[in-house]
């Protein structure tokens, strides 16, 4: 059985209907993701773990128990906003203390326990410091200690680095995967960053209009979308409209193209699919070569002319228009990117593994 079981959760806000069914179940020491956009319901979701909001329909089961009807301050969770929430007024360690001490434990263990947690979150010198006194991802490390001073069986973080520049938010989301590993901490992350979410988390929950539209492992998401919607929020990719003609042969045919996939067991002949590439997937020719056939099957073969060449480091991404309406994005290895040039005739190819099939209907 799961640890923490979401179960047929529904909130509703006046016409609006924010989570709608949720059954999600979550194992102990697990790093769980909510991505989708704005708007999705993942907060809502949090919320009513966290007991801030009840919900309409559904039930919140913790280590077998019933929790759905327990007051927030019953319930054993930490929470981390992404506006820090610390008490302007009191000192870093005071801040961490105050769970504690709303608890009465004893002054001795409080204060042993609040100089763990400043040096598990690294900040063992600044105990003594007001939260104007820190930086913003200073403040945040203060406000996770806190959530875990009381020894929270769910850590529940909301949106924690969105408020943080881009540096600072690639250190501490490494430093909260970190400390969550290091306690088994079971952890439920909210956020509309999916490379955030593909970072840190060992399962995803994709969310789109109050439902999860796939529940798996970052890698999977990745490589295996479920649903138009879970290919397109998550990663770049290619992406064509088309009639599958052949399930059992691969066959897709969109406007100007033949694609050669792979056999679709769960598809229908004459089904509308859209096919989805990643742009890793993808390879660059000069024209001239021609993208010959590969040795396991016949390659899709794309001419094309390229029309923006970005360098990024490891990777250049090269936009290649393929007819007036389309391009195809390919993102290569810079040192074979290195021969090709804006302007330039090409042929792309990719394998008919690289294409995942989904249903538009
Ligand atoms: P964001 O990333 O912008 O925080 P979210 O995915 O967390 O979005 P929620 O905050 O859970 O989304 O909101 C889901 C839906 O419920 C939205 O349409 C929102 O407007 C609505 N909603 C949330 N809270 C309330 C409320 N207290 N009263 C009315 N509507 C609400």
């Amino acid at each position: 059985m799961a640890f923490l079981e979401l179960k047929g959760l529904t909130k509703r806000f006046g016409q609006v209907t924010a989570v709608d069914q949720i059954a999600l179940p979550i194992n102990q020491g697990e790093f769980l993701t909510l991505l989708g956009p704005s708007g999705c319901g993942k907060t809502t979701i949090l919320r009513m773990v966290a007991g801030f909001e009840m919900p309409d329909e559904g039930s919140i089961l913790l280590d077998g128990d019933d929790i759905t009807h327990r007051p927030a301050s019953k319930r054993p969770m930490g929470m981390v906003f992404q506006s820090y929430a610390l008490f302007p007024h009191m000192t870093a360690e005071q801040n961490i203390a105050f769970g504690m001490e709303v608890k009465k434990q004893p002054r001795e263990q409080i204060k042993k326990r609040c100089a763990e947690l400043l040096e598990l979150v690294g900040l063992g010198e600044m105990g003594k410091r007001y939260p104007h006194q820190l930086s913003g991802g200073q403040q945040q490390r203060i406000a996770l200690a806190r959530a875990l001073a009381v020894e929270p069986k769910v850590l529940l973080l909301d949106e924690p680095l969105s408020a943080l520049d881009a540096k600072v938010r690639v250190s501490l989301r490494n430093e909260i995967r970190r400390i969550q590993q290091q306690l088994k901490m079971t952890a439920i992350y909210v956020t509309h960053d999916q490379e955030e979410a593909l970072a840190v988390s060992d399962r995803i929950a994709v969310m789109a209009k109050g439902k999860i539209e796939q529940l798996d492992h970052p890698e999977e998401i990745y490589v295996n979308p479920h649903t138009v919607f879970a290919a397109t929020f998550v990663g770049t990719s290619n992406q064509f409209n088309g009639v599958l003609e052949s399930a059992a042969q691969g066959l897709c045919k969109s406007a100007n193209q033949t694609f050669h996939v792979l056999a679709q067991s769960r598809l229908r002949d004459n089904e509308r699919v859209l096919i989805v590439v990643r742009p890793e997937e993808v390879s660059l020719h000069a024209a001239e070569e021609g993208p010959g056939m590969q040795a396991n099957g016949v390659a899709n073969s794309i001419a094309g002319v390229i029309e923006l060449r970005t360098f990024l480091g490891p990777f250049t991404r090269f936009h290649v228009k393929i007819d007036d309406s389309s391009t195809l994005i390919a993102d290569v290895p810079s040192q074979q990117g290195r021969g090709f040039a804006m302007g330039q005739q090409v042929r792309l190819s990719f394998r008919p593994e690289a294409c995942q099939v989904l249903p538009l209907d």
